[in-house]
């Protein structure tokens, strides 16, 4: 991969840690974000925040610009549901992070949150990479619905190449032939990634799945792989979400999953640095 250049691993740089509000992802802490998929109210994103936070999130989610596959869908709320997750985020003393489709959306949302969150489908929007580039804030990008490694890292390089040099990396699934799951959650991405960049890889097993019973065994699975951190779609009433309803857990499950996620890292550190 001769064309990756600023994204690839080296002797120098091999590990990036980027500083997020009172939290680093990168380096020893394992990061969970949770919450919803659309902000849908402002009872609703606090009742969430405070589900996950108690259940040891450290990073709240939810979309306030929702890139829906038909134009019929909920949108989600915007600049308003934007302030109601910072709210949110402050008073449970979590960071958040919300996903942005243009540049206008970036200016936005870089006064509410602490990362913004480039989507699966706008992966290749090259001009959204390169507005990403110039913002001072740390981009969570996911991987394209059929995106190779090399076409992801390339896209991560036009951000920092523009200048910005806090890119999170999200594996998300991608498209197969499989029909009975949403998408096939690449979980090889991780160490394979991790041998090509030093940027932080995270997965996201909700979309990557898209079947709420398939949650906790591949976040155990990511954990496993040695994954910097978890982004799972949490609401305090799955069934009722607005979006991706059937991929929702609710907040005791996530609980579990932070507490079995924890045991497996003690385990993969032993067998890494031995006891
Ligand atoms: C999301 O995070 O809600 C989302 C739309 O993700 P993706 O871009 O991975 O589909
Ligand atoms: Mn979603």
């Amino acid at each position: 991969m001769n064309s990756i250049k600023l994204a690839k691993k080296t002797e120098q740089n091999f590990k990036s840690i980027f500083k997020i509000k009172d939290y680093s992802i990168g380096g020893d802490e394992f990061i969970f974000m949770a919450g919803p998929c659309s902000i849908e109210s402002r009872e609703q994103i606090f009742a969430i925040a405070e589900q996950v936070s108690k259940a040891g999130a450290q990073i709240l989610r939810g979309g306030a610009f929702k890139p829906r596959t038909s134009p019929y869908s909920f949108q989600g709320l915007g600049e308003e549901g934007l302030k109601y997750m910072r709210d949110a985020a402050n008073k449970f003393n979590l960071a958040c992070v919300s996903e942005v489709m243009s540049e206008h959306e970036i200016k936005m949302a870089e006064e509410y949150v602490d990362i913004l969150q480039i989507g699966s489908r706008n992966m290749q929007n090259y001009s959204l990479l390169k507005a990403a580039g110039k913002s001072s804030k740390p981009i969570l990008l996911k991987r394209g619905l059929a995106a190779t490694y090399e076409e992801f890292l390339l896209a991560a390089e036009y951000i920092l190449m523009h200048g910005n040099s806090q890119v999170i990396l999200c594996e998300r699934g991608i498209r197969t032939f499989e029909t009975y799951t949403r998408n096939t959650l690449d979980i090889a991405a991780v160490p394979i990634l991790r041998e090509l960049t030093h940027l932080p890889i995270i997965v996201d097993p909700s979309h990557g799945v898209g079947l709420r019973n398939f949650i906790a065994p591949m976040s155990r699975a990511a954990a496993a792989v040695n994954a910097d951190g978890l982004i799972i779609e949490v609401h305090t009433d799955p069934d009722l979400s607005i979006s991706d309803a059937q991929q929702a857990i609710d907040p005791q499950t996530f609980k579990t999953i932070v507490n079995n996620v924890n045991k497996i890292l003690d385990a993969v550190k032993i067998t890494e640095y031995g006891e």
